[in-house]
């Protein structure tokens, strides 16, 4: 055990350089920049120690096209003996750099024992982490049973579709082929990640119709009905929904309760292109739209969750003359929460105390990342999120990963392959 530890401290200068040459890839999403770039750099490395390569574009996918092309790389190496596999799956695209940045956000300046750019801690620095324990760990025990894989996929940042979803269609997270999955996304490196809320989202629509601004009377006023619907919201479902506890432990606390966010809002006309010099037209509204945001309990029933809304939108109804509204659903994700005594949650809390001489801490994400397709088109349960990233600087300016956190979360990489598969 203490030479495995060892040999991991012996490669942070490798871990450092493999995270900046994946840092300096601008692997920006949207639209999916240099995918296939990222995808060689880790076919390489490993292809190069052994490891069975495979490059799987997800053709036809969401967001997938010839200019932008959506590129996943799984890596395998097999063991001597028969045993199980053990699946680390990272994430290779970033977001939007934005505003208030002091580094490069591509540089992979190494600074303050910290490997600083976008994507460092979200999560291209987990990504190395898995690499290189792997490798250690493969090294040192080279009669090891099973299997490892290493995959990087695309597209977790916009649902994962040309990504994760992807490939647990077509059969890589079949749990005939991977028994244990960990997804190094930034959780600390003190934190085991059991799974996440769910989300529905959906748009409301109010209806109205069009007459002259300076005679109201005559038309009828979508947005005054949209009004209508947030004042009832107020009143009583977000009181509702802020009563509603779960038994999940989500991080922050405040997410330990349904929440609704409304995430836009247009009635009306529309706001006219920049440079427009003219004044807006005399028009009563004929449509208002709300986009929604629902995140739901492991506790909760999605059916039970949109019928609340439309039950609400009934309310408003009875109330108003002539009000007619419709509800469109948009996107929807069941929450996952892998159980506390599963098998990679028992070894990997079991590594943390080795390594770090504390026991870890069980969260659970408020928003969702790939482990929803893993659970539900995989069919896989075994799957955790943990790795050496800090959560709160996740698509912040500055962003960066402590090199000391990913040299501890390689260790607990590598002790809980010893574990699983030694
Ligand atoms: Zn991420």
């Amino acid at each position: 055990m203490d030479r495995l530890m060892q040999e991991i401290e012996r490669r942070e200068g490798d871990l450092v350089a493999l995270t900046q040459a994946l840092v300096r890839i601008p692997t920006l999403n949207p639209p999916g920049r240099h995918y296939r770039e990222i995808c060689d750099l880790v076919g390489q490395r490993l292809g190069g120690r052994g490891w069975e390569v495979q490059m799987v574009r997800a053709e036809g996918a969401l967001g997938d096209s010839d200019c932008y092309p959506r590129w996943n790389v799984i890596c395998r190496l097999e063991g001597t003996r028969p045993g199980e596999c053990v699946h680390f799956n990272s994430h290779h695209d970033v977001v939007a750099v934005g505003e208030g940045w002091t580094r490069d956000p591509f540089g992979g300046e190494l600074a303050e024992g910290r490997v600083w750019g976008r994507g460092a801690c979200d999560m291209k620095g987990g990504l190395a982490t898995s690499i290189v324990a792997a490798e250690a760990f493969a090294r040192l025990r080279p009669d090891f049973r099973g299997a490892i894989e290493i995959s990087a996929t695309a597209d977790e940042e916009s649902g994962g579709f040309g990504g994760v979803a992807h490939l647990a269609e077509q059969g890589f997270f079949d749990p005939a082929r991977v028994q244990h999955v960990i997804i190094p996304e930034p959780l600390n490196k003190d934190r085991i990640c059991l799974g996440h809320r769910g989300v529905w989202w959906a748009e409301i629509e109010t209806k109205g119709r069009i007459a002259h601004g300076s005679m109201p009377f005559l038309g009828d006023c979508a947005v005054r009905h949209m009004g209508a619907v947030i004042d009832e919201m107020e009143r009583t479902l977000f009181p509702l929904l802020a009563g509603r506890r779960t038994a999940m432990p989500v991080v922050p606390e405040g997410a330990r309760q349904s929440t609704l966010n409304l995430n836009a809002i247009h009635g009306g006309e529309p706001v006219q292109e920049a440079g427009y010099t003219g004044l807006p037209s005399a028009c009563v509204p004929d449509r208002c739209v709300l986009t929604i945001d629902r995140r739901f309990l492991a506790e909760e029933d999605i059916a039970a969750v949109k019928s609340e809304v439309t039950a609400m939108m009934e309310r408003v109804r009875a109330a108003r003359p002539g009000f007619r509204y419709e509800i469109r659903d948009l996107f929807e994700v069941m929450p996952s929460m892998t159980a506390e005594d599963a098998p990679v949650v028992r070894t990997v809390q079991d590594a943390v105390q080795r390594v770090m001489g504390r026991s870890a801490e069980f969260v659970v994400s408020p928003g969702t990342y790939d482990q929803k397709h893993i659970d539900r088109i995989g069919r896989l349960k075994n799957c955790i999120a943990y790795g050496p990233g800090i959560l709160d600087l996740a698509h912040q300016p500055d962003e960066w990963i402590g090199v000391q956190d990913m040299v501890e979360a390689g260790q607990v990489m590598a002790l809980s392959l010893e574990t699983l598969l030694g």
